[in-house]
């Protein structure tokens, strides 16, 4: 089919094309006419199919209401009136991305395949959720997924739950969550982002179903879309699917318009945030200033923004981080930019603080930021960081979120606000125009005026409170309390009847009829024979080397693995720690920034990771390794090995203070992280007692590396000279050819990997040694927060052997039985059941309201996977899903990643193929046999709790031991 401008295709419009050339796309814009229904198509050479629509959503308080849309037009509609189409679609289908995305002034629906027939199944599905969702005629919906009351009887004590309620208590558990919430309502008093687009947990109550109604009626209408087609697809069976969606809606005026918020300067603000009561109040403020920024158009000023922030700020040498490091006025430092909405600003934090040093602070941030407007930026930083946003522009790997999903959101970044959708795919000119620009002292003057001469400026103080988490359970125990008491027996009676029709209505399972409505794939549409991967083992030199030949637009991935299974303990442990020094310390030819500057300039990645590789099947086998891994262009090759010589052979470990600096923001990142992510740290603590591989992983990067850094910061002062001479020691017998393993993804070249060998050592090397798995724990760990998290895990390889049915028994789980249970009964955001092919098995809950709740629920899981198997609910759908999420779309990085893990686990095509053909097969006899597996391995396994205090103890005497994470 060729396109014309002018062209009318099913009520559309076509209204032009622009070529794309650095994503090598041509972009239709079209307009449906009868509506105005927005959209582009990026049309380009790629078979995994993007489909997104988005709705304006203006936020005017804050109680999420179109966070809580955004949950609940996905739990039925007209067409597929079945509980949850968005969970069915989960089960059953292909889609290689499937979810629904709230942001500060817009509502985004994506999905994601590769096979065109279930493309257009998806379209079906979210098109008819969006516009014609049952929870606009039937409030269930909105208050399971929003909030509502509950009531155990009409003595009881009254409560609020929710699940778009709990994702926000975890949210607003991270003091950052809290500090930009407050910096954007100082920064916008008079547009919508002042307001929390995600729902304030204290105002999400506040919302009622009219007002619920009338946001959908005013913001989800055709008239107010922007539709993105990306990929290669039946462009006419496309049209016809949306036309006969947009057919029956005429024109309407919808006012959603953003006005710029004018400068403000509001006076100096003062607000509290949650640490743990036995925590240390001292020097735990957060110190902000924040600055209004430019508007969405103005894409370069965006760029030369962000590379400013990384020149100001980018690193602890950085001059503003140095100047408050120095003094000992912080412990960490950022400088962030926030973008993708119609006017950017500016953030700038101090961490770890003592609020009577404030105006010291604030007045250093100045001073820093006029000296270096007056006496110049560091140029060759500029270059270098411009150099880096280049390649990370051009590389364009966003992991597992597809490429045309990526498009997708930028181009709303513009076209949301009326500009062209276009504009944000040309670079090279930008990128061309900025460079010319550096030494012209433009940079300087545009620190001035954004930063230093910025009407629009705020100053936010957060104080650390040890009250303030009990104080919000009282006042929300008080408020429910008085709720009640202000009711008549006949109001509490209906209350409570309408608890008891929620809990009802989701016993109720969904019932043939309402399922058939639902497209599906059939097991017949998937193909027997897995996809191979293109990976090569060669030797260069005596060296192994990985070779994954992916398509990488002309970039070399290499890794560079240092086997680690002949240290000690100890040495794990600082190994773990000291490798993220590495490329963060100055070396023998440059000071830290210059070596930033190298890295940045001409690598478009350092990074430095300590994975844990065991052979599948094994439990008593662990292969801890230190991982360098870089990214480059091809006239990078001989920079790339000069930099591995200088990081790896010529590291400083001399300047204490530096290490000290890093020790501590290390210990504070991984402490944000277990409060924000603690299901991820829960079962990897439990994880540990089931085999050695997960025990060194543990060892090396979860809550025990928490401890030892803990540790290792009280000390530092003391002994951080000793141990930088271990660091140093342990480095150069790290550093090793007789330990390395090489990887390469895309074009082969055995001189670069010569070259690379041959700035390497050969100390020699020990044996490998035995690890042990830990001893079987119940353990809870306290965090400040108002959620938690539960984990338990065990390995099927303890008493049989992994096989690919286990996947679909998880998926099965996951999404039928604990899906239900945990997150809409429980109210809890997340829940799963993962089975890894090395026989792995994880069950966690994220964001939990009650995790000793779900302790009992995972109990249940074999008994419900029982149920399931003697009843009538269809299996095919959960096996077209299974193998979907096994072979999703990765990125070239990730394709290095993954051809790391098939070689050191031994994993072959055949067996990938068996795994394949498991999964394909699995019958009900199959999950039956690993529902008695799980019962058996999950009555002596650990379980791990993190949580908030009243969280963790209401687990009681499931729980050994609790001790405060902090
Ligand atoms: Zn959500």
């Amino acid at each position: 089919m060729t396109l014309q401008p002018n062209d009318l295709l099913h009520g559309w419009r076509v209204k032009y094309s622009k070529p794309l050339p650095e994503i090598r796309a041509t972009l239709w814009r079209m307009e449906y006419e009868k509506n105005g229904a927005d959209l582009i198509w990026l049309d380009r050479a790629d078979d995994n199919q993007t489909f997104a629509i988005a709705f304006k959503t203006i936020p005017q308080d804050d109680t999420g209401v179109f966070h809580i849309l955004e949950h609940s037009v996905l739990c039925g509609s007209e067409k597929y009136p079945v509980k949850e189409p968005f969970v069915n679609l989960l089960k059953s289908s292909m889609a290689t991305f499937l979810n629904a995305f709230t942001f500060p002034d817009k509502t985004m629906y994506p999905v994601c395949s590769r096979n065109a027939q279930d493309f257009l199944n998806l379209i079906d599905v979210y098109m008819d959720a969006v516009l014609h969702p049952l929870s606009i005629t039937d409030p269930h919906a909105f208050r399971q997924e929003g909030w509502h009351f509950e009531l155990d009887d009409a003595e009881g004590e009254l409560r609020r739950n929710g699940v778009v309620y709990n994702e926000m208590k975890g949210a607003y558990a991270s003091p950052e969550t809290v500090l930009y919430s407050e910096l954007e309502r100082l920064l916008f008093p008079d547009n919508c982002y002042g307001f929390e687009s995600g729902g304030h947990p204290e105002h999400i109550p506040e919302l009622t179903y009219e007002g619920y109604l009338a946001a959908h009626a005013r913001f989800y209408h055709p008239s107010n879309a922007r539709i993105i087609l990306d990929g290669q697809m039946d462009l006419d069976a496309m049209l016809a699917k949306l036309d006969s969606f947009l057919q029956p809606y005429d024109r309407i005026e919808v006012h959603a318009d953003i006005p710029l918020q004018a400068p403000v300067a509001p006076p100096e603000c003062v607000r509290e945030y949650e640490i743990g009561p036995d925590e240390d109040e001292q020097n735990k403020a957060f110190l902000s200033l924040g600055w209004g920024l430019m508007r969405f158009d103005e894409i370069e000023e965006n760029l030369a923004f962000s590379v400013l922030t990384d020149v100001i700020a980018g690193s602890n040498e950085s001059p503003l981080p140095k100047a408050l490091l120095e003094r000992d006025l912080a412990e960490d430092i950022s400088f962030t930019l926030t973008d993708g909405t119609a006017q950017q600003y500016a953030a700038f934090v101090a961490k770890n603080a003592d609020p009577a040093k404030k105006d010291e602070i604030f007045d250093l941030v100045r001073e820093t930021l006029s000296d270096l407007a007056e006496h110049g930026l560091d140029h060759n930083r500029l270059h270098s960081l411009l150099n880096n946003l280049e390649f990370t522009t051009r590389e364009k790997d966003f992991g597992s979120y597809p490429r045309g999903l990526i498009f997708a959101m930028n181009s709303l970044n513009t076209w949301l606000y009326g500009g062209d959708p276009a504009q944000v795919f040309f670079y090279d000119d930008i990128f061309r125009s900025l460079r010319a620009k550096i030494d012209s002292g433009w940079f300087e003057a545009f620190l001035r005026r954004t930063l230093l001469e910025n009407p629009h400026h705020v100053r936010l103080v957060m104080l650390p409170s040890k009250t303030l988490g009990a104080a919000r359970a009282a006042r929300e125990a008080e408020t429910c309390a008085a709720i009640k008491a202000g009711w008549t027996d006949a109001e509490i009676a209906e209350v409570l009847a309408e608890f008891q029709t929620l809990r009802a209505r989701q016993a109720q399972e969904d019932t043939p009829e309402q399922l058939a409505t639902l497209p599906r794939l059939s097991l017949a549409d998937i193909p027997e024979q897995s996809a191979p991967i293109a990976q090569n083992v060669l030797s260069v030199d005596g060296v192994p080397v990985i070779h994954q030949s992916e398509e990488t637009d002309g970039i070399t991935y290499l890794d560079l693995f240092f086997d680690l299974s002949d240290l000690t303990d100890s040495e794990l442990d600082c190994t773990s720690f000291f490798s993220g020094l590495l490329g963060e310390l100055a070396t023998e030819h440059f000071s830290v920034l210059e070596l930033r500057s190298e890295i940045e300039g001409k690598l478009g990645r350092f990074v430095v990771s300590a994975p844990v590789f065991a052979p599948d099947g094994s439990l008593t086998e662990a292969h801890p390794k230190l991982c360098f891994t870089v990214a480059l262009l091809p006239e990078h090759k001989a920079d790339a090995v000069a930099l591995l010589d200088e990081i790896l052979n010529r590291t400083d470990f001399t300047n204490l203070n530096d290490m000290f600096n890093i020790l501590r923001q290390t210990r504070m990142g991984l402490e944000q992280r277990i409060i924000s992510g603690g299901n991820a740290f829960a079962a990897m603590r439990t994880a540990a007692s089931v085999s050695a591989r997960s025990a060194v992983n543990e060892r090396l990067l979860g809550i025990t590396s928490l401890r030892w850094l803990q540790k290792t910061e009280k000390t530092f002062q003391t002994d951080g000279l000793r141990r930088a001479k271990d660091f140093a020691a342990l480095l150069r017998r790290i550093v090793s050819k007789k330990r390395l393993t090489l990887s390469i993804t895309g074009e082969m070249d055995e001189q670069f990997l010569r070259n690379v060998l041959s700035v390497l050592g050969d100390a020699p090397v020990g044996a490998p040694r035995q690890f042990e798995t830990i001893p079987v724990r119940r353990e809870g760990f306290i965090i400040p927060a108002e959620i938690g998290f539960a984990a338990r895990s065990v390995n099927l390889n303890t008493i049989s052997k992994f096989t690919g049915s286990a996947r679909v028994a998880g998926q099965i789980l996951t999404f039928g039985y604990l899906w239900n249970d945990i997150r809409v009964v429980g109210g809890a955001y997340g829940t799963g059941l993962s089975v890894r092919p090395d026989g792995d098995l994880r069950i966690t809950t994220y964001r939990d309201p009650s995790p000793a709740r779900s302790l009992g629920s995972f109990e249940k899981a074999g008994q419900a996977l029982r149920d399931f198997c003697a009843g009538e609910g269809e299996l095919d759908g959960f096996i077209i899903s299974t193998i979907a999420s096994s072979e999703p779309i990765i990125s070239p990085s990730q394709a290095a990643g993954r051809g790391a893990s098939l070689y050191f686990s031994g994993r072959t095509q055949a067996d990938r193929q068996r795994n394949r053909s498991e999964m394909l097969h699995t019958t009900r006899e199959d999950l039956e046999r690993f529902s008695r597996e799980l019962d058996a391995l999950l009555k002596d396994s650990g379980i791990c709790v993190v949580g908030g205090k009243a969280a963790v103890e209401a687990c009681g005497d499931k729980l050994d031991t609790v001790e405060a994470l902090q």
